[in-house]
């Protein structure tokens, strides 16, 4: 089997994120691949921004809410050994930045969670449904439990 050389695991700070993110990290090791967290940002108004735009976690910014979101993901980054640099925020729609950021970065395999959802909730589209659908590499949908 072909080793993946980067793995990007994209979390959206829910209680289950921990559990895609341990799962991403483990095949990471496996494969010795770089291991990226991206958080697509989509909660706060950002007028001026580009939807793709990647925010350096770095440059400080007069907007609070904006430096907190950097912080979160900086601290889960940190609770899961990955480091600053591996840290990606990006403002956008979560169910297109996933897969564009792939795209860009030349990640080999994407890790979502997926709550499987059945009928109408399937029809209207989950971000784990749009990423399996729009990316150009391999998927690994980790199946969540309500
Ligand atoms: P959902 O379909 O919204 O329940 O989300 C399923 C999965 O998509 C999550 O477990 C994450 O892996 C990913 N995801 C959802 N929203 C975001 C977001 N804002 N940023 C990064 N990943 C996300």
């Amino acid at each position: 089997m072909d080793k993946y050389g980067h793995i990007l695991v994209a979390v959206d700070y829910s209680h289950h994120c921990r559990i895609v993110a341990e799962k991403a990290r483990q095949l990471a090791s496996l494969h010795q691949a770089k291991l990226s967290l991206l958080h697509v940002l989509d909660n706060i108004p950002m007028p001026q921004m580009q939807y793709g735009t990647i925010i350096p976690l770095d440059e400080l910014s007069d907007n609070t809410l904006l430096e907190a979101e950097k912080t979160r993901l900086i601290e889960l980054g940190k609770d899961l050994g990955i480091s600053k640099d591996n840290c990606q925020l990006v403002w956008g729609m979560p169910k297109r930045e996933i897969t564009l950021f792939a795209d860009r970065k030349d990640v080999d395999l994407i890790v979502v969670g997926s709550h499987g959802r059945h009928g109408i909730a399937l029809l209207l589209g989950s971000t784990a449904n749009a990423v399996l659908h729009h990316a150009h590499c391999d998927v690994l949908s980790v199946r969540l439990k309500d």
